[in-house]
């Protein structure tokens, strides 16, 4: 018997999970945009991390992304995982075992990212669509 395929996936690609988050926190033109060190809102746009945007602020000269000090930051799951996670958690109710089975990750890590998943739900229930 062949090895199952994974069926789940959603439609949002990375970028579009990380432009999510950055209208989120900084408003969909950047308006709400501050220094999330010393909320200045003296801050240029500097560049791009991957699917993320770059800021400095030029009052404390720190510079920062949209991930930065978010679940995204330095994370082993990919974005559009984070937020497949979060639709079958937090919208189908589906138990830990159940996604780690589903999506073939170790069980573990599947805890860890709802425990996470949960502290940031406000972000998550906006944005969990499949
Ligand atoms: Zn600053």
């Amino acid at each position: 018997m062949p090895r199952r395929q994974i069926v789940l996936s959603i439609n949002t690609t990375d970028s579009e999970v990380i432009q999510h988050l950055r209208e989120y926190r900084f408003g969909k033109n950047l308006e709400k945009l501050h220094c999330i060190y010393c909320r200045s809102k003296n801050v240029i746009k500097y560049g791009w991390r991957g699917p993320a945007r770059r800021y400095k602020c030029k009052d404390c000269g720190k510079t920062f992304t949209d991930t930065t000090n978010t679940i995204f930051e330095n994370s082993k799951i990919k974005p559009s995982t984070w937020l497949l996670i979060a639709y079958l958690h937090l919208k189908l109710g589906l138990t830990t075992s159940a996604i780690a089975r589903e999506l073939r990750m170790p069980y573990k890590t599947v805890w860890g990212a709802i425990k996470k998943i949960q502290k940031a739900a406000k972000f998550f229930q906006r944005h969990a669509k499949a």
